[in-house]
């Protein structure tokens, strides 16, 4: 028995028989030629075969992958037809007297190597798709079909890379799982196999030559480990666990693509909280409609020193890209309390839930905030942003806010930064929030509700502290009557509103909450699709 670690795209669990998957190298032995005029036109054939061929990919992909997924040979034909790449690829066919094939492979390589040492992670991924295409351009100047990746019996498929075309020309039904040597986690590889619900390890270092194909594998998602030839008690347990997984699936399978919409047609959102970048890939597998808090502090957290503008705005960029269209709400800097970081130097204080946190931190050390503002404001561009503020007690701490606001805009348009001004709304999550909150759904775009802190704040328990677990009772009529009030303030300027708190997932309450006309619920991800089976079953 023996086992790899790597990093873990998607989270499923497969046992069967491994596949190695050796690449061909590429055969370019015809490098000179006389005729460029000749050449060239060839390079014209080439595009229009590899364009047909990229069309059928993205027919498969849609029908195994939905349109997100074949969204990816779409770009593959713009990279196709790039005109920097094909004037790269003429160039060198005029300039050097080289063959198509030798042009087409050289440039691929000049402009891979260019992306692959770019900073951003996501324009890095980028690399691996330009070598996908130039290698698809190359096999049709030398009059190669696709490679042949119809396998006879279901295997978990071993590489040491694979690129998204070879991904989805795979029968679905035949891939227990992929394991790859190499690949990134924002790679179009990686998106295709998320959204074909493949068990994927990518990064996983692995010596090809040891492993045999027939050889009998067990591939864990969720831990992110492979183990071959593993033993019987080990194949015997996985088995169990494919099959609980399976049925969990079925289930939720059923409420994936489906609206979250009351039997009476009253429509809700179900949105889904992060507390770190990694869980943006449960966001999607579990089908939210966006992301409704996004826990900022995770950021500032565990580290020895604030994170600059530009490592957060790189951060917020990767997850309002991956979620395109969908709304992701940003909350501002949450920290103090429970929420500790050394560099903050924050003094020990007798009630540190009512203390110097949150909002009160940003106000009173706005260079802290104003980093965060401009990486914020500057993803923006990047996707569908709202950004909202924790711990608001005030009218006056709103127009502070708005005031920080200004200046970060007037910096960046005098630094001609691109950037956007997002939707701004507020948590209510303290009682005087909810007791202004006409006032404040004036100001404001939205509200989202804080029930955790507010039933904090409102009973007076200490949501800490253990010993108070029977008195904190969100289901307390108090709060109730605060959210239905906060829902009304919203609703009568024409705002939305939203419950982030742990009580939006409470199945008992739903009902209520629909009543009240909350119009998103932000749960854990893996509450989502039981969330959305109970809306559609409301009334
Ligand atoms: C809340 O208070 O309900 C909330 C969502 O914020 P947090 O739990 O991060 O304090
Ligand atoms: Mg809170």
């Amino acid at each position: 028995m023996k086992k790899f670690y790597g990093k873990s795209v998607y989270k499923g669990i497969a046992i069967g028989p491994v596949m190695v998957l050796k690449h061909k190298s590429k055969n370019i032995n015809s490098r000179k030629s006389s005729d460029p005029d000749m050449e060239i036109e060839r390079v014209k054939q080439g595009i229009r075969k590899a364009r047909g061929q990229l069309q059928t990919l993205y027919e498969k992909a849609a029908a195994e992958a939905g349109e997100d997924g074949a969204a990816i040979f779409t770009v593959h034909q713009m990279l196709l037809e790039d005109e920097e790449y094909l004037g790269a690829v003429t160039d060198l066919i005029r300039t050097k007297q080289v063959s198509a094939k030798y042009a087409a492979a050289m440039a691929g390589d000049q402009f891979s190597a260019i992306f692959a040492g770019m900073e951003d992670d996501y324009m890095k991924a980028r690399a691996e798709d330009i070598r996908d295409v130039s290698n698809r351009l190359v096999r049709c100047l030398s009059g190669e079909g696709e490679g042949d990746f119809r396998f006879k019996e279901p295997a978990i498929i071993i590489a040491d890379d694979l690129s998204p075309s070879e991904t989805v020309q795979m029968d679905k039904e035949k891939v227990l799982a992929l394991v790859t040597i190499h690949g990134s986690l924002n790679s179009h590889t990686s998106i295709l196999a998320r959204m074909m619900n493949i068990p994927t390890l990518i990064g996983v270092p692995l010596d090809l030559g040891k492993i045999r194909t027939g050889m009998r594998a067990v591939v864990d998602g969720i831990e992110g480990e492979v183990i071959f030839e593993p033993d019987e008690s080990v194949c015997e347990e996985t088995r169990k666990r494919i099959w609980s997984e399976q049925e969990k699936r079925k289930l939720l399978q059923e409420m994936k693509g489906k609206d979250t919409v009351t039997r009476s047609g009253r429509k809700m959102k179900i949105c889904a909280n992060i507390s770190s970048i990694s869980d943006v890939e449960s966001v999607l597998e579990n089908d939210a409609d966006g992301i409704g808090l996004f826990r900022s502090e995770c950021l500032y957290l565990e580290r020895d020193d604030f994170p600059g503008e530009e490592e957060q705005f790189q951060a917020y960029a990767q997850v309002l890209r991956t979620l395109g269209a969908k709304k992701v709400i940003i909350r501002t800097l949450d920290i103090g309390a429970d929420k500790q970081a050394d560099y903050f130097q924050l003094e020990k204080e007798q009630n540190p839930a009512m203390g110097y946190r949150a909002i009160r931190i940003c106000l009173k050390q706005p260079d802290i905030f104003k980093t965060q503002l401009r990486a914020l404001f500057r993803a923006a561009v990047h996707g569908n942003l709202c950004v909202m503020y924790p711990m608001i007690t005030s009218t006056e701490e709103v127009e502070k806010i708005y005031k920080i606001v200004e200046e970060v805009k007037g910096e960046l348009s005098a630094e001609q930064t691109a950037y956007k001004i997002p939707e701004q709304g507020v948590m209510i999550e303290t009682p005087a929030a909810v007791m202004i909150s006409d006032e404040l759904a004036r100001m404001t775009d939205f509200f989202s509700i804080g029930t955790n802190d507010l039933t904090q704040y409102t009973l007076a328990v200490d949501r800490q502290n253990e010993k108070l677990d029977d008195f904190y009772n969100p289901h307390h009529e108090a709060i109730l009557r605060m959210i239905r009030m906060a829902a009304d303030s919203a609703h009568k300027y024409g705002k939305w509103v939203g419950i982030c708190g742990e009580l939006g997932a409470d199945p008992e309450l739903t009902e209520r909450f629909a009543e009240m006309g909350i119009d998103e619920l932000s749960v854990s991800p893996s509450m989502v699709l039981p969330l959305r089976k109970r809306i559609r079953e409301l009334p």
